[in-house]
């Protein structure tokens, strides 16, 4: 293992949470970590949230983990996700053993469309009453979400995905989405069912066992997997992957934490949880596997963040963690 991994820890609980996934990463590989800049703090001193010398960092490593940034957040992630080629948002939400949760039986895996939508950003303001937004659909990235969704349902020994829409309304963009999907899953003989988005919204509260892989347009992803966030007891616990086709970044789903930056009691689960995806996307499984094992056993027995109710440092937990992998 000499794969370079780009590290950008960001701005708020960023500088916090991100050292503690690198120290758990060196102790499962021998990787060469380069350290790069973006987000709020980096344009108060040059003028740029993201230099462009960070994004040909990213663009050129094998993977990339980054906590989070302030109010430039949009203008970092957003060309980041570019610069990997990410076609995908992988967010998976599970409950955990001694964690408090809504839905302590939670253990879904939402598959984002990560570049269309209604985020592709055609917005107008026509008149000072009107303002319009065009929706972007194709048939390729639809196709290509669906083919990374099968996939995955194989790796995970899934039985099939759900495909969240709401084709029943916007006939044409998610239609088409829809279409696509099916058809794909069709081809490579994975069963598919279909949910309304509106209607999934209430189904998995009520009894999140009924899904398992569920692929969705860019803001449905968003916002169901945020709402499946509250169901597994909180921010500090979930992970991400922005993945493209030979290049992924990962980050917690979490921001920058602003009300606790700077005080030692983030939570790491969320940045080590991304950096074990990131040990999958490199193929070291295993490893993967024992860091995600480590992170469970801390949460069941302690010591435990004060978001979890408890009174110990990200030090200590990242301590309990690397003692556990030991
Ligand atoms: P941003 O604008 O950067 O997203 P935010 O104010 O939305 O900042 P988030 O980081 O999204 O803040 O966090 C929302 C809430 O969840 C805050 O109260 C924060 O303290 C808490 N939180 C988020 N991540 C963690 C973590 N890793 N450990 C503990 N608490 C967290
Ligand atoms: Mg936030």
């Amino acid at each position: 293992m000499s794969e370079e991994i780009v590290v950008i820890e960001g701005d708020g609980i960023g500088k916090e949470v991100v050292p503690a996934a690198v120290s758990v990463l060196e102790a499962v590989g021998d990787f060469r970590f380069v350290g790069a800049e973006a987000g709020d703090a980096v344009k108060d001193e040059t003028g740029e949230a993201l230099p462009q010398e960070t994004y040909d960092t990213v663009a050129e490593a094998d993977a990339t983990l980054f906590g989070a940034a302030g109010e430039t957040a949009a203008d970092v992630i957003l060309p980041l996700r570019e610069a990997v080629g990410s076609f995908v948002n992988v967010r998976p939400a599970r409950a955990y053993p001694g964690v408090d949760a809504v839905r302590p039986e939670t253990d879904l895996v939402f598959l984002r469309e990560n570049t269309e939508g209604v985020y592709s950003g055609h917005e107008d303001r026509l008149s000072d009453d009107l303002s319009t937004l065009t929706r972007v659909v194709t048939t390729s990235a639809s196709e290509r979400l669906a083919e990374f969704a099968c996939e995955y349902v194989d790796e995970r020994g899934a039985d099939g995905f759900h495909v969240a829409h709401k084709a029943n309304v916007m006939r044409e963009t998610d239609g088409r989405f829809r279409d696509a999907v099916v058809d794909v899953a069709e081809r490579e003989g994975v069963e598919t069912e279909e949910v309304l988005m509106d209607a999934f919204a209430t189904r998995v509260c009520l009894d999140p066992t009924q899904f398992d892989v569920v692929v969705c347009p860019n803001l449905a992803g968003d916002v169901l997997s945020d709402l499946a966030a509250g169901l597994v007891g909180g921010l500090g616990l979930l992970p991400s992957a922005n993945v493209g086709p030979d290049n992924a970044l990962f980050e917690p789903v979490h921001g920058t934490a602003p009300d606790i930056a700077g005080e030692g009691v983030a939570n790491p689960s969320a940045a080590i949880l991304s950096a074990a995806m990131l040990l999958d996307h490199l193929g070291y499984g295993d490893a993967a596997d024992d860091v995600r094992a480590a992170v469970e056993s801390v949460l069941a027995d302690g010591p435990r963040t004060p978001d979890l109710g408890g009174d110990a440092g990200t030090e200590d937990v990242t301590t309990a963690v690397l003692k556990r992998l030991d």
